[in-house]
């Protein structure tokens, strides 16, 4: 199938944070908070003090600082924990949402994914992306990895917002006009690289649609920049066949043999791999993005992720796009990831609750290179929290807030996001985006892309 070239992006509108929004003192006065500190401990009845975008405090009440707040929030009915970090998806494509269903993976991509996104403009990146970061914020994600392409609309999109981003512009090798695509992808890193919401990264969309000459391209970049590479490996039976007949061996082991492998490397899916596979991914720099309603609904496979965990291998979560899942909530993730390895295992005691929490938030910036920044709520982390109301009839009686938090709660608890020390979401009331116009503006571009596509199919 012929794909058009994509019409190209405009230049990136740097740091348009509002830095005086940064001088916000809050504090936060919630009946518990969970994944405090390294040890990711939980604290009752905290004091949580947030300043110049980062926690100064977090501990008990009777010992916290004198601290002049501009914003307190109490209840009772208040749980805190860090913010959710989404490790993959392809923001935009809520553009998508409902469009293709029920179809076999290559014939979904093939037939009906590709040919909408062919269409697509940078505006429609844009507010794809808002969509996105409105269901997003509104479920209590603060970090999303995402990889599409216009990627500097995209990231326009998480500025505005107020959303930590680490975007990839995809690289889809077949694509007319694919090298200097790779060469913009070196300025794109050098555009965002220190920016205190955006990380950029490489983002070679798999073994199967790019070729040798552009990984090694992509790796070399990595190297000299120091970036973080974000691919798709071992999705389906048929990519593993299919790359060990182009490239001779798994999907792992061609990342090795190419080199991906000597840097941090994030690989969505990693449902089919070997022994041989695990140990190099053991022994590497080697993340996870596990996406297991994604990899539910192209019946691709479960992961073995009660595996990876055994053997020391980071493992994050992350809804995919939301044309394969078809939402962006992160709860859900969670609840999946802490009950499919226990049904194909038949051990319930498989991926406990606090270990998908974990997946969540700390293993997910450990994904991302991240872990030191976001994650916990730590003092002099990054001010990334989620404030999630437990006065709901399904989150009582309270005699677990970890169990709730994973086998309970509902992207429609939260009931605050902050990112980066500013509210984005506070008592149920958008701060930064006005969402009757994002949902009304991506109803009217998703019909008409819709239209274009089918025209073109039956064309
Ligand atoms: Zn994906």
């Amino acid at each position: 199938m012929m794909i058009t070239l994509l019409k190209t992006s405009l230049p990136p509108i740097y740091c348009e944070y509002p830095r005086l929004e940064m001088q916000m003192k809050i504090a936060l006065f919630p009946s518990v908070a969970v994944g405090c500190g390294p040890h990711f401990h939980t604290l009752e009845k905290p004091a949580i003090h947030i300043e110049n975008g980062r926690f100064v405090y977090i501990g008990s009440r009777a010992d916290a600082p004198r601290f002049e707040a501009n914003e307190t929030v109490e209840g009772d009915h208040l749980v805190a924990m860090p913010g959710l970090i989404n490790t993959h998806t392809h923001a935009a494509m809520t553009l998508l949402r409902g469009y293709a269903d029920d179809l076999p993976l290559e014939v979904w991509l093939q037939t009906k994914i590709w040919p909408f996104e062919a269409n697509l403009h940078s505006d429609d990146v844009y507010w794809g992306t808002m969509l996105a970061c409105a269901e997003m914020i509104r479920g209590g994600t603060t970090t999303f990895c995402d990889m599409y392409f216009h990627e500097n609309r995209g990231v326009e999109a998480a500025l505005k917002t107020g959303m930590r981003m680490c975007p990839g512009a995809v690289l889809l090798g077949f694509l007319p006009g694919s090298d200097e695509k790779i060469a913009r992808s070196r300025e794109f890193v050098h555009d965002w690289v220190g920016h205190d919401l955006i990380t950029p990264f490489l983002a070679p969309h798999s073994l199967y649609t790019c070729d040798e000459s552009q990984w090694r391209k992509i790796i070399a970049i990595a190297r000299e920049e120091n970036a973080i590479i974000t691919t798709h490996a071992s999705e389906t039976q048929r990519e593993v066949a299919d790359v060990t007949e182009k490239w001779g061996q798994s999907p792992i082991k061609t990342l090795q043999k190419l080199g991906a492998l000597g840097g941090h490397l994030l690989a969505a899916h990693c449902v089919f791999t070997d022994e041989a596979d695990r140990d190099i991914m053991a022994s590497n720099p080697f993340f996870v993005a596990h996406n297991p309603q994604s990899n539910l609904k192209l019946a691709s496979g479960i992961a073995p992720i009660e595996d990876y965990l055994w053997r020391g291998i980071g493992v994050g979560l992350g809804p995919d796009g939301t044309a394969s899942n078809n939402n962006l909530d992160m709860w859900e993730e969670m609840r999946l990831a802490a009950t499919l390895h226990k049904s194909t295992t038949h051990d319930a005691t498989m991926v406990s609750a606090q270990q998908a929490l974990k997946m969540a938030t700390i293993e997910g910036a450990r994904c991302l290179g991240l872990e030191s920044e976001i994650g916990t709520l730590e003092e002099g982390k990054r001010a990334d929290l989620v404030l999630v109301d437990f006065d709901k009839p399904h989150l009582y009686p309270r005699h677990n807030v970890t169990s709730h938090l994973v086998y309970a709660a509902e992207a429609s608890d939260v009931h605050s996001t902050i990112v980066n020390g500013k509210f984005l979401f506070r008592d149920g009331q958008y701060q930064t985006l006005d969402v009757r116009e994002v949902c009304h503006e991506c109803n009217t571009r998703g019909q008409s892309l819709a239209e274009k596509a089918n025209a073109g199919a039956s064309g």
